[in-house]
Formats: C-alpha cells, sequence, structure tokens
C-alpha cells in the first residue's frame, strides 16, 4: 500500500515538474513526513525507495532514531523549542524551522558541543498566520545574514507552510512569492551559505508547490494515509 502511494506521489511530482515554467530546473526531493507512524511504516517506505524522511517532535523522532535499522536522511519539520536543540542536532541532518536568532544561537552552540556543522533553513510565515512560527518577510534578510555569521550552521535555503485554504489555489500566489523570495536570497552576499532548497508542499499542496518552484516537498498523508492520534 504505501510503496502503491509513494509511486503515485511522485509521478505527481514528476508531472508537476513538467509543468514547471523553463527557467525552473531543480530536481525535487521528496521528505516522507512520518510523523505518527510506526517504524514499520518508515522501514516500507524506504525500502520503496525512500531516502528521506520528515519528523515533528524531538521525543518521538529520539524514539524512531533509535530503532530505525536503515540509513536514511532525517528532517526536522516542526516547530523547535530551544530546551530540546541539543537532541535535535544529535539526530538531525537538516533542520527546517529556524525562525528567530535566539534559536539560530541555541543551535549554534550545541552543534558546536559535538563539532557539527548543523544545515538549517529558515521558516519564513509568508501568510503572517498567529497559529504558524516562522520569521516575517519583512524581518527576513537580517536573520539570514545573522544565521550566516554562526560558524556552526550551514544556512541552506528557506521553508515555508501555506495556509490551510478552502480552495488550494488560493495557494499558489504565495508559492509563486516564495520562489520570487528564494530568488532574490540566492543572489545575496552570503559568507558560508549555500542557498539550495525551497521546501514547500505538503499532501493537499505539493503539486501546486513544485509548479511554483519547490525543490523539497513534505508529503505525509499522501503516502502513509491518515494519522492516528
Ligand atoms: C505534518 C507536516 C507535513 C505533512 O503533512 P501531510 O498533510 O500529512 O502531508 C508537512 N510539513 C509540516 C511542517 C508538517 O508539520
Amino acid at each position: 500500500m504505501i510503496a502503491e502511494r509513494l509511486q503515485g506521489v511522485k509521478d505527481n511530482i514528476k508531472n508537476a515538474a513538467e509543468n514547471r515554467s523553463s527557467e525552473k530546473k531543480d530536481d525535487v526531493l521528496l521528505i516522507a513526513v512520518t510523523k505518527n507512524h510506526d517504524v514499520a511504516a518508515m522501514r516500507e517506505a524506504i525500502d520503496a525507495g525512500v531516502t528521506d524522511i520528515g519528523e515533528n517532535r524531538i521525543q518521538e523522532a529520539k524514539e524512531k532514531y533509535a530503532t530505525l535499522d536503515r540509513e536514511v536522511t532525517w528532517h526536522l519539520i516542526g516547530h523547535l523549542q530551544t530546551n530540546k536543540v541539543k537532541q535535535a542536532v544529535k539526530i538531525f541532518d537538516i533542520i527546517h524551522s529556524v525562525d528567530s536568532l535566539h534559536l539560530a544561537e541555541a543551535i549554534n552552540n550545541a552543534a558546536a558541543g559535538i563539532n557539527k556543522i548543523q544545515k538549517v533553513l529558515v521558516q519564513v510565515n509568508l501568510a503572517k498566520e498567529d497559529s504558524k512560527s516562522g520569521i516575517y518577510e519583512e524581518d527576513l534578510d537580517e536573520l539570514l545574514y545573522k544565521v550566516d555569521e554562526l560558524a556552526n550552521l550551514q544556512l541552506m535555503g528557506l521553508m515555508c507552510i501555506a495556509p490551510n485554504y478552502e480552495d488550494v489555489e488560493e495557494c499558489r500566489p504565495l508559492f509563486a512569492k516564495m520562489y520570487k523570495i528564494f530568488q532574490k536570497v540566492k543572489e545575496m552576499d552570503f559568507k558560508t551559505a549555500n542557498i539550495l532548497y525551497l521546501s514547500m508542499g505538503m499532501t493537499h499542496d505539493y503539486q501546486i508547490a513544485v509548479e511554483e518552484g519547490a525543490n523539497m516537498v513534505r508529503v505525509g498523508t499522501g503516502i502513509f494515509g491518515p494519522r492516528q492520534y
């Protein structure tokens, strides 16, 4: 079941990528979001070709990390509290949810403590939703320059979560705007940052996100079915 759904998602990504305007040529990386799904489901997905997984909560990820006997790239896609940063840097290859200097500094310190260069994305709250984390667009450049200064962080791009619109097409202008911001950020003069990734799109909107220029999508339900809480 997981393998079939995964193939369907990959086919949809391929079709969406073919619908992109000609200047968008990046490969699209699929992150399988495994929160609230067990290690058996993770193994099944990885054996069917998943290379990257996304988790939201540190405690859940920690238990799975200890149990999962597969090589895979770990993405933290959920909000990170500073008191969990130490555990996060031990587990995750990329942290998508940096949204303040305070958090960036905490991650930098924890990474320095284990001699790691932690890859990070900065999360943007483009629609300014109270319910979501992320920095506002007008404060973005300043945060990016400061993150770039932190020796144990490597800034690699941007992440955003679209509002849950009733009509998913309403996401399109927002994703298009994120892509414009991403293009602008790529041109900024950084010391060590290497701006490669634009992480946007979930089960209900990843095809639109890819059409508008996402090169990382985070899909859970579309691969694993509904989450059991
Ligand atoms: C849960 C989650 C996803 C995946 O959501 P689905 O709708 O199940 O695809 C993607 N991104 C973030 C930040 C999430 O929290």
